[in-house]
């Protein structure tokens, strides 16, 4: 029996009875699963492997086929329940869309248990342009994007695709992508609920379309095509934010969008934030330190040539530590201390802080590559997509890659 006949098996034998008791008779069983999934992406064409960390949490799964066919899973110690039937694993075959706990995934899954006591080990296979197109629906708004903005962003984040699974492949050591902020977000297929989503997909569609293949090349190598959200005025230098980063494209360019040079008629693309870490954090991480009880002063000791801080000097009554400004906002939260495009705080740098320590920055995520505020914004100002990365990624050409 082939794989797809023993799942449709599998399904009709629980159509429409997620809810049912175990049927302990239904042919339900592991299929085609290897542990080690096949690595089979060299060029940008073929399929990729990513794993679900929005799944890896969830206490059951339920996997819907687009008959509405519906298998739940539980875990049962360290195999799975499927429709009450105790297996290794599930594997859904080529064949989807399925939906997922109300989320919708193209190509294959292969679900095992988590390492742990709880959860799930969700693996989607899919074709590379398919996962694109999720992750570029997952990492812009569709409906504020143009499509040169949506193009500039599928180039980007192929290039990265590429990039990460043959460095992985090469190292032998994890040759999955993760739909999380390891890699890029991706939260399976984009699906329209209605007619204005039916447009947002035809140009989502498009997008992907018009640059399939295409991935930034320096020299021969295709690049860790990095972007994040917002970079304040400059992006960052790669090799500042990590120190293994080794494409010279990746340095800090001046955004024409977040200095708000493009004669849009708008300003703050550059988007300002502010942050107040209370006393209890700032004590806290002082502690942390082994600097004493209370953290009483905090400086940047180190600035990049557009001013993002790179290292941090805080004091308490102990002594003195210096970390990188990474870990600084790890500390308090990414999404707290957003950039490190600091201007301003209160009380100033060096200044003892009294009560709380106010922050005031521009921008958001690391800084590195593509400003998906700037790719918004500079496709608004008429630049086509591959202005757009060749301006962030300086030196990279965009070429077909199948
Ligand atoms: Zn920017």
């Amino acid at each position: 029996m082939n794989a797809r006949a023993t799942l449709a098996l599998a399904l009709l034998a629980t159509l429409g009875a997620c809810a049912a008791p175990p049927n302990r008779g239904a042919p339900i069983t592991p299929i085609s699963a290897s542990s080690t999934p096949r690595r089979t992406l060299r060029r940008a064409s073929g399929e990729v492997h990513v794993r679900l960390a929005q799944l890896a949490g969830a206490k059951t799964l339920e996997v819907r086929d687009g008959a509405n066919a519906c298998v739940k899973i539980e875990r049962a110690g360290t195999a799975l329940l499927c429709n009450g039937v105790r297996q290794t694993h599930v594997s859904f075959a080529e064949g989807g869309p399925w939906n997922v706990n109300a989320r919708r995934y193209r190509g294959s899954l292969l679900v095992r248990a988590a390492s742990g006591a709880s959860g799930f080990e969700v693996t989607n296979t899919l074709d590379l342009e398919d996962y694109i197109a999720g992750v570029v629906a997952s990492e812009l708004v569709l409906w504020s994007a143009s499509l040169e903005t949506l193009r500039a962003q599928a180039i980007a984040a192929r290039s990265y695709a590429v990039s990460a699974l043959d460095d992985r492949g090469a190292r032998r050591t994890d040759p999955y992508l993760y739909s999380d902020t390891r890699d890029m977000a991706y939260v399976g297929a984009f699906v329209p609920k209605n007619e204005r989503e039916r447009e947002l997909e035809v140009k989502l569609a498009r997008a992907i379309e018009s640059t399939r293949g295409r991935v930034l090349l320096e020299g021969e190598r295709v690049v860790d095509a990095r972007f994040h959200a917002a970079c304040g005025g400059h992006t960052a230098d790669a090799r500042d934010v990590s120190p293994e980063a080794r494409f010279e494209c990746l340095r800090s360019v001046p955004c024409p969008a977040c200095r708000n040079e493009l004669g849009l008629g708008r300003e703050s693309a550059g988007e300002p934030w502010s942050f107040t870490a209370q006393r209890s954090a700032l004590d806290a991480l002082s502690a942390r330190l082994r600097i004493g009880a209370r953290l009483e002063r905090l400086r940047p000791v180190a600035l990049d040539a557009s001013g993002r801080w790179l290292e941090v000097e805080l004091a308490g009554p102990s002594g003195s530590a210096r970390v990188r400004f990474e870990e600084l906002r790890r500390a308090f939260g990414a999404d707290k201390l957003r950039s490190s495009a600091i201007e301003f705080t209160l009380p100033r740098a060096g200044e003892e802080i009294v009560s709380t320590l106010r922050f005031e920055g521009r921008g958001r995520g690391h800084g590195v590559g593509l400003c998906q505020a700037a790719a918004r914004d500079c496709a608004s100002a008429g630049w086509d997509a591959s202005r757009i990365v060749t301006h962030f990624y300086p030196g990279a050409r965009v070429v077909d890659w199948r």
